[in-house]
């Protein structure tokens, strides 16, 4: 946020030296800001924790910690000894009033030796009940009286809700002057944080559109793939809401919604953000359930590990209430946003971790193009990826290249990575900087944390008071509890889920409030297995599918948001079936994959595994075998993925109901007569299906959601369901829904 580098003598006395946070964050912050030139000639480190050490000690721990930590990777030997004589250790507990006397010597010592009055910046990384202990003897040692050079960092939790919020800021409002109070968020020092405000403010196109007349809804989610591990101790008093959407995911917010600032003062900036927080609609008990979700993490599969639930992580209560997902639809009471909701969600053990905010645009008011070229056509949408991406880009519609007129959706991107070739500093680089200038910008005003903690207290209190019978209703590596656009036809996609564990069949779902969105879940999952098999094995294998809905899924990847995701030149397509038709006829699977995906993305026909449907159906279905084992060779034939679709009569691939095919044992593909259709088939069989590394269905629509039901949750009867025979012998097996396919017929649960 600092626009100028003149930087004052400063002392930092870094309370908590030898936790955590200091290793993480705090010390590879500092060593950064010195590399770059931010820090000023005079300047100390004091460093303390109840550890005893010597300064040389700990100077070797914060050496580790940055070699472990810095986002440079190694120290740099002279610059970490020139940055090294400026860290000292001060052994000392925080409740013992002599300790303040200590650190008040170490201060004056420095005032002395460089003849200035230095700014004193007194950060607290411990553990939030020693906030009050620190502040009140700093105030009785009089460390803290001069309000122009002293400073106090507080970390999060600020407070454990409204009262305690209050409290705390009493304290320390009776010892410090606002403006010597730092409330650190450190999403704020992110850069695609901060670029939000130049992207709306600097900008005359986005400000226009910036408001309820042109956005239809907003998202912000915050997920990750962690789960509590050893912090449950911690964790289990928070909570995904108060650990993360009272403070991170409503500044987001705050910045997404807030009107223009006259000027970019601290005060300014920070009195619109008030503005945000005091117009949010209030919650009463009857909208909790509607607008608020919670989840607890079941124990799943993580990138091939096991991983346990929640209640069964170390030290954890093995009943606890605790969410590790929550979601809740929010609006904003003016004139600007009357209606809009807002959706917000953050979780643990989700299927990736990433950060991002979508704002997403009404429908154009008429459109002039017939129906058939707007097949994967989408409302525009501006996406923020705050991390691990950092990028903006903007969704917008384009004609395809071609003598056809055909729309589809392209990426306007700003991307860091491509953009600037100096790396990003760390958010706690901009934090402590901006703490060394005296800009609170970037900080929490005390009136800020305590509107949060009020318009979150009515659902915080109702979850409390209301034990969850269905915990722990996700299981690691979803995505969780999708969060729906509107109130969907989805009964309880929960109850679906739970139905599932108790069978012990658990497929993962993962259950989205569109059919887009189920396609970019799709696609950002066939992304990241391409690039982990390229990455381990030099190619990926993928078995197509053909009809409906794989098309749009094809073009979606042949689009520019992921045709530079994957490396396709080492991607090998199979079919998982095949009509029996010429490949010209439109009915053919292969045609539909060659226009949709093969010919937009060039795709060499070395890489295309085609059935030769020119022959007789069993011969064709003898070679196709020969040529998924000639491809394979030694190994067995596993292919990295298998993407499947279901049809309302529950098939999959070719495996239609009462056929022959459904009790091939043989690991390869196969002809079939299939009665209802008087045509032939060459279908994968279901071994080999389920040999895969990796299958994916991809269902969508209401007309599928019966089918859905009975697949999943009817007794076993592959005969009236073969999609049943699709149970995955070691890899992994997915479902991607929409909310619409994963109905379940009304009142049912
Ligand atoms: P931590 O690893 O447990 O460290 C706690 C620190 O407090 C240690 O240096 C410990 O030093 C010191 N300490 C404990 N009791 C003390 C006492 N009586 N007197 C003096 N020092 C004492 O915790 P952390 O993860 O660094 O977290 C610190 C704060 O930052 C917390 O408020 C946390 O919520 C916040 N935070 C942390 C992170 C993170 O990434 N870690 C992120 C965001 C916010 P000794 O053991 O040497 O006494």
């Amino acid at each position: 946020m600092s626009s100028s580098k003149e930087t004052q003598p400063t002392i930092f006395v870094i309370f908590g030296g030898t936790g955590d946070l200091n290793a993480r964050k705090l010390t590879p912050a500092l060593y950064h800001l010195y590399l770059d030139g931010w820090l000023p000639q005079h300047f100390a480190i004091i460093g303390s924790g109840r550890t005893p050490l010597t300064d040389e000690e700990f100077r070797t721990k914060l050496l580790d910690d940055i070699n472990q930590f810095s986002r440079s990777g190694k120290a740099d030997k002279d610059k970490w000894k020139e940055f090294a004589q400026h860290i000292v250790y001060q052994a000392a507990d925080v409740k013992d009033a002599a300790t303040y006397k200590k650190f008040g010597q170490r201060i004056d010592e420095y005032k002395k030796e460089w003849s200035v009055q230095p700014n004193v910046i007194y950060y607290l990384a411990v553990a939030p009940e020693f906030f009050p202990t620190i502040a009140s003897n700093l105030a009785k040692s009089k460390l803290a009286s001069d309000t122009t050079c002293t400073r106090i960092v507080i970390e999060k939790p600020f407070g454990h809700d409204l009262e305690s919020s209050r409290e705390l800021n009493k304290l320390l409002s009776d010892i410090f002057d606002e403006r010597q109070i730092y409330r650190i968020d450190h999403y704020l020092g992110k850069e695609t944080v901060q670029n939000i405000m130049a992207f709306r403010f600097a900008n005359a196109l986005f400000e226009p559109l910036w408001n309820r007349n042109y956005i239809e809804h907003v998202q912000i989610s915050v997920t990750e793939q962690l789960g509590v591990g050893e912090r449950s101790g911690y964790y289990d008093g928070a909570g995904a809401m108060r650990d993360m959407i009272q403070n991170h995911l409503l500044q987001l917010l705050c910045l997404v919604a807030m009107e223009p600032p006259v000027n970019f003062t601290a005060d300014e900036v920070r009195n619109r953000k008030v503005d945000v927080l005091r117009a949010m609609r209030r919650f009463t008990p009857e909208d909790i359930r509607e607008s608020a979700v919670r989840g607890q993490y079941g124990a799943g599969w993580m990138q091939g590990e096991q991983v346990p639930g929640y209640r069964e992580e170390p030290g954890a209560n093995p009943k606890s209430n605790t969410e590790t997902f929550a979601a809740v639809k929010f609006f904003v009471d003016n004139w600007r946003w009357q209606d809009v909701p807002f959706y917000v969600r953050t979780g643990k053990r989700m299927h990736r971790s990433a950060s991002s905010i979508t704002i997403q645009f009404r429908d154009v008011p008429h459109f002039v193009f017939p129906p058939e070229t707007a097949e994967s056509w989408q409302q525009n949408r501006l996406v923020i990826s705050i991390q691990p991406e950092m990028s903006i880009r903007l969704q917008v519609q384009a004609k395809r290249p071609g003598l056809d007129m055909m729309l589809n959706t392209v990426d306007m991107v700003f991307d860091y990575k491509g953009t600037y070739t100096s790396q990003a500093p760390e958010a706690y680089e901009t934090l402590l900087l901006d703490t060394m200038l005296g800009d609170q910008t970037l900080f929490m005003r005390g009136d800020q944390v305590e509107a949060a903690w009020d318009l979150l207290m009515p659902i915080l209190n109702s979850w409390q008071g209301r034990a969850s019978q269905s915990f722990p209703n996700y299981s690691a590596d979803s995505w969780g509890r999708k969060w729906r656009r509107r109130s969907s036809p989805a009964t309880d996609s929960i109850g679906l889920r739970s139905r599932l564990m108790a069978m012990n069949k658990a497929p993962r779902l993962h259950i989205y409030a569109t059919p887009t969105e189920v396609l970019t879940g799709l696609a950002d999952y066939f992304v990241e297995l391409a690039n982990q098999a390229i990455s381990k094995h030099g190619r990926f294998s993928v078995a197509l599918s053909g009809g409906n809905s794989p098309k749009k899924f094809y073009e979606l990847l042949a689009s520019s948001s992921y045709r530079s995701r994957v490396a396709w030149e080492k991607v090998d397509f199979f079919f998982g079936d095949e009509r029996y038709v010429p490949h010209t006829d439109p009915e053919s699977n292969y045609l539909l994959a060659k226009k949709a995906l093969f010919d937009p993305l060039q795709i060499a026909s070395s890489q295309v595994f085609a059935i030769d449907t020119a022959l007789a159906p069993a011969e064709a279905a003898q070679q196709y075998t020969q040529t998924i084992e000639d491809y394979f060779g030694q190994k067995q034939a596993r292919f990295d993925l298998v993407l499947l679709g279901l049809g309302d009569n529950s098939h999959t691939a070719s495996l239609f109901p009462h056929t022959p095919v459904l009790h091939e044992t043989g690991v390869g593909a196969k002809e079939v007569f299939v009665e209802e259709k008087k045509a032939y088939r060459i279908t994968l069989t279901a071994p080999l299906i389920n040999q895969a590394q990796a299958i994916a269905f991809l269902v969508y629509g209401a007309d599928k959601a019966a089918a859905v039901q009975r697949v999943l949750t009817a007794e076993r009867n592959v005969e009236e369901f073969p999609a049943q025979l699709i149970t995955a012998a070691s890899g992994e097996l997915q479902w991607f829904l929409d909310a619409a396919a994963a109905a379940l017929p009304n009142g049912q649960k």
